[in-house]
């Protein structure tokens, strides 16, 4: 038996299958098969694409006629033993399909089967060579084609050249017949990102002397890296503490090992200083640093991976989905911004990426670096509990105070004026002398609430769900106000119940043409851009507004959160949050700890430059414990006071938090299985789970879908996904609901 086993391999299709199969080797490809190697395989009538998740299985499925594996995709194997087990174990804990994973895990590209050889190049045959006019008189493509040729001198991507130029093929194969140009195949290095990276380049600042915190914080990481243990550590530092510096001291140690390192940030597009720092860094030695994001040419993409997946390169800089590049002894990760959201996948399969970081160093026995000014309160409780270790910098390395917080009551503002502007007066007084003084702002709008809460503009008084602490949310069709988590609803009151107050509000701000709005509040000629999320993932506008701003092009940069991740602007000098305790009102139970990051965040961003900073907070509730805790700093009071009321409600950190969509064209179908579903639990009930709901979605409908969840609580989550599948497996479902589940779920709309 173990010799037939020899001719055998576990083969993961990537398509729709969420276990191996069992195919047969031919001798021709023996030795061109190992783990992680992408194949081809017959699957019924179709072929479909597969990678070998293990060679000669011990266990030998029944049946006799197992088919062969008709060809190798790829050379270099795809996946390393160590990304199939990272593999193996996001498929369990978050739920997810192994084919989504996979998926996330290989570029596309390279499933595709691109080969970097294969890219076809094209130059100019001998720089110095004089061109006989005569030649192109009659070929006026061929000398569009050539002039852009000479431009470039080196080697371009055929494909991609023709294209932007508008030719075809026979043009090209016109110019090398004429001996004018040479086809080649070499690999050329295109590397993404270089026009961004000229801006900052100038003021990369080498050889900095470190501060003695950085020096002890450098030493610590040193100490965890010389262990060659599983270790993840906090640098807990202050905004503009010079966490950067302190994360390329470790690589440096690193790669002097022979080690790779992975750097994740929230967003590449809003992190080209560190990027340019890294390269700046690193220039000069062998290094070369990889920039991986979601706007990779698939070209680029494949080159980059193969330089990973082959150790040529060992750095990787990028967000979310970088977490899976093919690093070779992976022995530093870092997670910049760990706080971030976006870490987060809302898309299956629905990941963390700094926990999946976590997770990873744990199998590669490496350290985990997580950076953050304000970390998530998972974070601090893993530090509390001793699983992580913590280091400080306390203090900004320009020995700057941070910029003075005003907060601007906008209760006063709503008592002074019938319908209280967006703006208040001193944000308004402050932005128009800043624009007199040629120096530019930022002004943060919160991502809008998607239901309306009940705010009373006289005193701030919010209605909340007494067992859920979050903020109920009004619904125009019926008057009443509902809690998205535990379903509990009432009758909207008239007259606020804290004050008496009649202006009660229910409707949302008009914050939504804010550029507008400060466009013809400054003197004409103003330049006011807007950034928002749907831009970062069109192509480059991003980028290139930021880089604008970074010029000076703009004055005034109007956007959401998202643009309060490191971003470093010298010659800002004012900012100002619209709606900063909007996160208060929303139902969910992370507000305060956004509306504090924010805060602490965007007021980091102030006055980096010679100039001091000064931030404006708007505010309706001024005296709540978030706001205050940020306005001072005060990170730790504020973790403290956020975990107690966690702890109060068992909210995460204290146990996750699984999310159970159910979602149907049919709003009442949604909602009955829903409410069948719970009672099936009911019935047979998951040991130390607790469940809550079903409730609306606080998005109750999208695309024409109605949304109707329940959350789960518990301690262990592989266990109860386990048992929440076994049961999932036996509950008969209408086809039209779809279910859908969130472990560890952040965004809960
Ligand atoms: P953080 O990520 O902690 O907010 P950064 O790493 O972005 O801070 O550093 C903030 C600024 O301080 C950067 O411009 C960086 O070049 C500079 N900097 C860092 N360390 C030092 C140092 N030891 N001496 C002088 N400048 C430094
Ligand atoms: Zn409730
Ligand atoms: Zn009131």
């Amino acid at each position: 038996m173990m010799s037939t086993n020899q001719n055998l391999a576990e083969i993961q299709p990537l398509t729709g299958f969420n276990q191996t199969l069992t195919y047969r080797l031919s001798p021709k490809f023996k030795n061109l098969v190992q783990v992680g190697t992408l194949v081809q395989i017959p699957l019924g009538s179709r072929r479909v694409l597969g990678i070998v998740f293990s060679l000669a299985p011990s266990e030998v499925p029944p049946q006799k006629s197992l088919k062969f594996i008709i060809a190798v995709v790829q050379e270099e194997t795809v996946l390393t033993e160590e990304l199939i087990r990272l593999a193996r174990w996001i498929t369990s804990y978050y739920a997810a399909s192994m084919e989504s994973v996979l998926e996330a895990m290989i570029p596309a590209a390279i499933r595709e089967g691109m080969q970097a050889k294969t890219l076809r190049t094209i130059a100019v045959a001998g720089s110095d060579q004089v061109l006989d006019e005569k030649i192109l008189q009659r070929a006026p493509k061929q000398r569009i084609l050539y002039e852009f040729l000479t431009r470039t001198k080196h080697p371009v991507d055929l494909r991609e050249t023709l294209n932007n130029l508008n030719l075809t093929e026979s043009v090209a194969v016109g110019l090398v017949e004429k001996g004018l140009a040479s086809f080649q195949k070499e690999e050329i290095q295109r590397v993404a990102y270089d026009d961004d990276l000229e801006d900052c380049e100038q003021r990369v600042q080498s050889n900095l002397k470190l501060t003695d915190e950085q020096k002890d914080s450098g030493k610590e990481i040193k100490n965890d890296l010389q262990r060659g243990e599983f270790r993840v550590r906090l640098i807990l530092g202050v905004t503009g503490s010079g966490k950067t510096e302190v994360y390329l001291e470790a690589m440096k140690t690193v790669l002097a090992q022979n080690g790779g390192v992975l750097f994740l940030v929230p967003e590449v597009a809003l992190a080209p200083q560190t990027v340019s720092r890294l390269r700046h860094f690193f220039s000069g030695t062998e290094e070369e640093v990889v920039v991986w994001h979601s706007n990779l040419a698939a070209g680029e993409r494949v080159d980059a991976w193969r330089r990973l997946r082959t150790g040529k390169a060992k750095i990787v800089v990028g967000a979310r989905s970088a977490v899976f590049s093919p690093l070779v002894n992976l022995r530093l990760i870092i997670v910049d911004e760990e706080h971030e959201s976006s870490y987060k996948q809302e898309v299956s399969p629905r990941y963390h990426g700094r926990d999946v970081a976590v997770y990873r160093a744990m199998l590669n026995r490496s350290t985990c670096i997580l950076g953050s000014a304000t970390p998530s309160l998972e974070t601090m409780r893993n530090v509390e509990l001793g699983k992580y270790e913590q280091s400080n910098l306390t203090k900004r390395v320009d020995g700057k105070e941070l910029p003075l917080i005003h907060l601007v009551d906008m209760r006063r503002e709503s008592q002074r004026k019938r319908t209280p502007s967006v703006i208040s007066q001193p944000l308004l007084a402050a932005l128009r002398q800043r624009y007199a003084q040629r120096e530019q702002s930022i002004l943060f709008l919160n991502r809008r609430g998607y239901n309306t809460t009940m705010l009373c503009p006289d005193c701030g008084y919010v209605e909340q769900c007494k067992q859920c602490s979050v903020a109920l949310t009004y619904h125009r069709t019926d008057g009443f106000l509902k809690c998205h988590i535990c379903g509990f609803r009432k009758i909207a009151p008239l007259v606020c119940p804290k004050c008496q107050s009649i202006n009660l509000r229910k409707t949302g701000h008009g914050t939504q043409r804010l550029e507008d709005l400060v466009e013809s509040l400054l003197p004409r000629g103003n330049k006011v851009v807007r950034v928002d999320t749907d831009m970062a993932s069109k192509k480059n506008s991003l980028r290139s507004t930021l880089r604008d701003f970074r010029k000076g092009k703009i004055d005034v940069l109007v956007g959401t959160q998202m643009i309060a991740k490191g971003l470093d602007f010298p010659n800002v000098t004012l900012v100002g949050v619209i709606d900063a305790d909007l996160p208060l009102r929303m139902e969910d139970f992370r507000a305060s700890e956004r509306a504090f990051q924010l805060i602490v965040q965007v007021s980091g961003r102030a006055g980096r430059g010679d100039r001091a900073g000064e931030v404006f907070v708007q505010s309706y509730a001024p005296h709540s414990p978030s706001i205050q805790f940020a306005r001072k700093s005060d990170l730790h009071g504020f973790v403290e006071d956020e975990l107690s009321i966690r702890k109060e409600f068992s909210y995460p950190p204290f146990r996750h938090l699984i999310r159970h969509l159910f979602k149907g064209r049919n709003g009442d179908k949604a909602e009955f299985y829903a409410q069948q579903w719970k009672l099936a639990l009911e019935k047979d009930p998951i040991p130390g789970l607790s469940v809550r709901g079903p409730a609306p979605a606080p998005l109750e409908k999208v695309k024409g879908y109605y949304r109707h969840h329940l959350l789960y609580f518990t301690n262990h989550v592989g266990r109860t996904v386990r048992e929440i599948k076994k049961r999932r497996d036996l509950f008969p479902i209408d086809r039209e609901v779809q279910d859908v589940l969130d472990v560890d779920a952040h965004q809960i709309i």
